[in-house]
């Protein structure tokens, strides 16, 4: 037994080097390679993910696994060798169904499709990415084939990401977070807005950079297992529990992009950095899924970050970097600036009462584009049309519009969602962790943030890709996902904010 584990071990061991090598490859490419690189980089990566696939679906590891299977049954199932077993199996048979040149072709398109919508983000022209996410398109279109039969064509996608949850709960949480969250910016805007003009002058990025990375110190991300560069799109990157990366983008005229675009990160790279350590070089090393990463991502980025406790402490120090700015500004003036509700068309800088919906029309247009209802020449006009109906904006251009964001070029399908459902596990675990340390802002307030981190250790961090999202949410919290706890933070911060 012991000796089939250590085989599954090191036959698993091939697997997770080639891919921390394929996805530091890509972090070049998006942080310092020259543009002539793409081509060269995309053989490579192809080159590597084609290994990385091999090593998963060779039948060497589907005999150990047929071997482990019925020993892992005997198991106490919450042991983490069960759970090992039970991980590389789900790995196993969902691999075992995309054909390797398939892998080969998606890689290929995705990395051209990548440069392609850099450049055309650039030129806020989307007929040039066009033929490429179409490729994409396709691709996406034929790897759910191999899944079929499924519920619904984007089940495969949603399971990528959320292992088991289906497209009709995703909805039917979204109908409910929808009409309400609708409800509560309709009552918000009817109120008098703050002065959230400041915000916006000139912030030297040395200096914002600076305070970034006081901020990730504090909060206790380890420099020495870490790092941060700028990208076009932020990012944080695990090579294993001993490098995990995060990217920002700095806007000199803008403050609040990349100081909360760090903090979020912050939050990822904090979870990548606190599996167990004898998860290390296996499976298990990985978060249980991209919503429990973001509900780690958006819980520092605004239960922590946009809180009042966190500025009482921060606040005399962002003053010390930017005196001439901010010296004349009050901290509950910038309070309420940071927190200012105001339909945006920027995703990555839409406030938590606005966020979803920005969510919501992705996932929409990525079910009609999934079953063929959606033509990718068609996007710009359904992405601006949508955007209308939800935020009651129209892009002024593609940059701001359909193309802002990275993940069609990569071919993600099905991640969106994670950012909305991530928001949801926050606000779930966050009533949880206020049970038991019930001062904890008053900690923030002494700029203590060591009793947060070391609760997250504690329960969820250190268990790593153990416990599929569902199951680790109702262990900790005590149920499945649930979009109610969100809605009482809304409702009770900006409730207060608005006077509501
Ligand atoms: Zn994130």
């Amino acid at each position: 037994m012991t000796g089939k584990l250590d085989q599954l071990k090191t036959h698993l061991a091939e697997y997770i080097d080639l891919n921390h090598a394929v996805g530091l490859l890509s972090w070049d490419q998006q942080a310092y390679m020259p543009p002539g690189g793409t081509e060269d980089r995309g053989n490579q990566i192809a080159t590597l993910s084609h290994l990385a696939h091999q090593a998963i679906t060779s039948a060497d590891l589907g005999r150990l696994l047929d071997d482990l299977l019925p020993e892992a049954a005997q198991m106490d199932p919450d042991s983490d060798e069960a759970a090992l077993i039970r991980v590389a199996d789900r790995f196993y048979r969902k691999e075992t169904r995309i054909p390797t040149d398939w892998v080969s072709r998606f890689s290929t398109a995705s990395t051209l499709a990548f440069d392609a919508w850099a450049k055309a983000k650039r030129e806020s022209n989307f007929a040039t990415f066009r033929p490429f996410l179409e490729e994409v398109i396709r691709l996406r279109q034929e790897y759910a084939s191999f899944f079929a039969p499924y519920g619904h064509i984007y089940d495969p996608f949603l399971d990528d990401f959320e292992p088991g949850l289906k497209t009709s709960e995703v909805q039917a949480i979204f109908a409910v977070l929808r009409s309400e969250q609708v409800e509560l910016i309709k009552a918000i805007s009817q109120g008098p807005q703050p002065d959230a003009t400041f915000l916006s002058q000139p912030f030297s990025e040395a200096a914002q950079r600076d305070f970034g990375i006081e901020i990730t110190r504090k909060l206790g991300y380890d420099w020495t297992r870490g790092r941060l560069d700028v990208t076009s799109h932020p990012f944080t990157s695990s090579f294993g529990q001993g490098d995990v990366r995060i990217t920002t983008r700095f806007d000199p005229n803008y403050l609040p992009g990349a100081l909360f675009g760090i903090i979020h990160e912050t939050g990822h790279a904090l979870y990548d950095q606190g599996h167990a350590p004898a998860y290390r070089h296996t499976l298990l090393s990985n978060g249980a899924s991209m919503a429990v990463h973001e509900s780690q991502s958006r819980m520092y980025e605004n239960l922590v970050g946009r809180s009042r406790a966190f500025w009482k402490f921060f606040y005399p120090r962002l003053q010390t970097y930017f005196p001439g700015q901010l010296g004349s500004v009050s901290l509950e003036t910038f309070y309420r600036a940071i927190n200012k509700v105001i339909p945006s068309l920027i995703r990555v800088e839409a406030d938590e009462a606005t966020y979803n919906l920005h969510i919501m029309l992705r996932m929409e247009l990525e079910i009609g584009l999934m079953e063929g209802s959606l033509a990718v020449k068609d996007l710009p006009q359904a992405w601006n049309s949508h955007m209308q109906d939800s935020l009651g904006l129209i892009p002024t251009d593609d940059a701001r519009g359909v193309l802002q964001d990275v993940h069609w070029s990569y071919g993600y399908i099905g991640y969106f969602p994670t950012y909305a459902l991530g928001n949801l596990v926050s606000a779930q675990l966050w009533e949880k962790i206020l049970e038991e340390i019930p001062d904890l802002p008053q900690q923030f307030e002494m700029g203590e943030f060591g009793a947060l981190l070391a609760w997250l250790r504690k329960n969820v961090h250190q268990y790593g890709a153990k416990y599929q999202p569902q199951v680790l949410t109702e262990r900790v919290t005590g149920s499945k996902i649930d979009p109610t706890p969100y809605l009482r933070y809304l409702k009770s911060k900006y409730g207060e904010l608005y006077g509501l």
